[in-house]
């Protein structure tokens, strides 16, 4: 993937355009470009051939002033303050964009999960917990998955938290498995908002979602699960990778039968039926809707001309720098970005954290119901915005976004 510009130079270059745009205070500027807390730790476990293994990890809680902070924990070789700082401020705009009452936060821990045990895993998650401990809690920073944790991370993060209580406090964390208080629909609710943003989008451009053509780039829980969603509304899935390799089908691909074939042999290359493509090739295929569910910088100005997908729905975070917005948007390709697109994850979340403090379990459709509605809205809202400010949905997605958190900190006021 492109390393043109840092996340962090992303996210600042993105709240730079939406800071113009709406005439922000220069002070309020300055406040949201950097966050308010970022904690690092260094993670010291035993691994299990007895040696001690020393893992950086940290939290950056970015702004709060719409509510607690909320945002997943990434494990992955690659993470870092700069990156980590960016996806915290992502979170805050996202929060704001879907209306729902927190500010934004992110968390990470530099290690390479593929190459540890469960019981290291656990080891590391634990300790993890206990090290940032005093900065989260229900009502100031609730943790949630991200690349590489699973439900299973947020359970053990649970049980350490109610460990340090004394108590269960399901609700310092969401994402966790439904035996303890996760929510029904979680694991899809991602993919689901990716899906229904597709769709939405489809609509405007007068298509369907039925017998669309879609390339959906990482095969992860966001990859898989808007593959299969898609699969099940009638879209053709033409092509899919993670991070060894692609795969292509002109007559499309079957993402149940694809997600066997990874649960069996760790990667969905050598498929059979499919051809084996290179990542770029994945994300400049012939279709209808294009879906990043990988990492960040993965359309870049090198890129963006090749690709031909009329829709592009970001499943992940930052996965468009801002010189490839620009050249998509002259291409006239109708780009979903992060902030709005990939928002039904914390949008479940969000319900899910209700839930827990009403002691309370909805079934399946009524959070369905309840994520459709705020999608939907959300989409509209940035539509009609983009369409007003004749700007890309990314633009006024950044301009609701900034803007409820700049209206936010100027209605507490600053104390002392
Ligand atoms: P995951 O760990 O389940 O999956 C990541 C996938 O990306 C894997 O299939 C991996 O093989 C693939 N990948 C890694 N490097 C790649 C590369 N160079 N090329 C192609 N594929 C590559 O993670 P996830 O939860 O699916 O998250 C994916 C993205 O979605 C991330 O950007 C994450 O921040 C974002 N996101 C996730 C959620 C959520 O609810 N899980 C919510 C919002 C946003």
């Amino acid at each position: 993937m492109g390393k043109e510009i840092s996340p962090y130079g992303v996210a600042l270059e993105q709240l730079r355009i939406a800071a113009k745009k709406l005439n922000l205070d220069p002070g309020i500027h300055a406040m949201l470009q950097v966050p308010k807390r970022s904690l690092t730790v260094s993670v010291s476990i035993k691994m299990d051939n007895g040696k001690i293994g020393v893992f950086q990890g940290c939290r950056v809680q970015h702004m709060d002033a719409r509510g607690p902070f909320k945002g997943g924990i990434r494990y992955h070789p690659n993470v870092n303050l700069d990156e980590v700082t960016a996806l915290s401020m992502w979170m805050t705009w996202k929060c704001s964009v879907m209306d729902i009452p927190y500010g934004g936060a992110k968390g990470g821990i530099c290690c390479n999960p593929k190459t540890m045990s469960r019981n290291e895993l656990e080891n590391l998650t634990r300790r993890y917990t206990s090290m940032i401990f005093d900065i989260i809690g229900p009502y100031r920073d609730v943790p949630a998955p991200d690349v590489y944790t699973d439900a299973q991370t947020m359970a053990w993060i649970m049980d350490t938290y109610s460990q340090r209580e004394g108590y269960s406090v399901p609700e310092c964390v969401t994402g966790k498995p439904i035996s303890i208080g996760g929510s029904e629909g979680r694991t899809e609710a991602t993919s689901l908002g990716v899906d229904i943003c597709a769709r939405e989008a489809a609509k405007k451009l007068n298509m369907k979602i039925k017998g669309a053509t879609v390339a959906v780039q990482g095969y992860g829980n966001v990859g898989w699960n808007a593959a299969k969603i898609a699969y099940d509304w009638g879209a053709k899935i033409l092509a899919t990778s993670d991070s060894m390799g692609g795969i292509y089908c002109k007559d499309g691909l079957n993402p149940y039968k694809v997600y066997e074939h990874k649960q069996k042999t760790g990667s969905v290359t050598n498929f059979k039926g499919t051809e084996n493509i290179t990542n770029e090739e994945v994300l400049e295929t012939k279709c209808d809707i294009l879906i990043p569910a990988a990492l960040e910088n993965s359309i870049t100005k090198e890129n963006a001309d090749k690709i031909k997908a009329k829709i592009v729905s970001e499943g992940a975070n930052g996965p468009t720098t801002p010189d490839a917005d620009k050249i998509l948007y002259e291409k006239k390709v109708l780009l979903i970005p992060d902030i709005l697109a990939n928002a039904g994850g914390v949008t479940v979340s969000y319900f899910e954290w209700v839930q827990n403090l009403e002691r309370e379990h909805w079934p399946l459709d009524e959070v369905c119901k309840k994520l459709e509605s705020k999608m939907c809205k959300a989409f509209t809202d940035v539509y009609e915005l983009s369409k007003k400010e004749k700007c890309e949905m990314r633009t006024a997605a950044l301009m609701l976004g900034v803007g409820r958190v700049a209206d936010a900190i100027k209605t507490l006021g600053l104390w002392p």
